[in-house]
């Protein structure tokens, strides 16, 4: 799948575009993307760095460790405070790019959920997606194309 767009955060200090094929589109129930978003889950894209420029405004960042010792960086504009993407320490070269913040976020389908154990009740998932009781395996999704994914 290629994916082929523009995206930003609410108020519009930072664009940027996207030229990719993405690795992995995913939703993560866990706590720690409940309170990063306010909201139910994090809704994500997995896509080289390198296929993302920035063209207005450069986001700020914060930085958490997570449950497996690694360093999670979160990228939000620093005006509105939305987030955009993130970059994790044990995979260098792949951003999480936050889906809402694409300016046409139905070119991609989400069909993987991770840590559902922690999915609020009300939630319903669609019995034919991909699902996760904790962190999400993406050896096969990697595998599929070697010569684009380096750590
Ligand atoms: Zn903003
Ligand atoms: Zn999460």
């Amino acid at each position: 799948m290629n994916l082929v767009d523009q995206g930003g955060c609410q108020c519009g200090a930072c664009r940027y575009e996207i030229d990719t094929q993405p690795f992995v589109a995913y939703a993560c129930h866990c706590r720690a993307c409940q309170k990063l978003t306010a909201s139910a889950y994090l809704t994500c894209v997995q896509v080289p760095g390198e296929d993302i420029a920035f063209s207005r405004g450069m986001p700020s960042s914060h930085v958490r460790e997570t449950d497996s010792g690694n360093q999670l960086r979160t990228f939000f504009c620093q005006s509105c405070g939305s987030t955009l993407y993130a970059e994790n320490s044990a995979r260098s070269r792949v951003r999480t790019l936050h889906l809402g913040s694409l300016d046409h976020p139905d070119r991609v389908e989400v069909t993987t959920h991770i840590w559902i154990r922690r999915k609020l009740p009300w939630i319903k998932l669609p019995f034919d997606h991909r699902l996760y009781p904790e962190a999400g395996d993406w050896t096969a999704d990697y595998a599929a194309d070697p010569t684009r994914y380096r750590v």
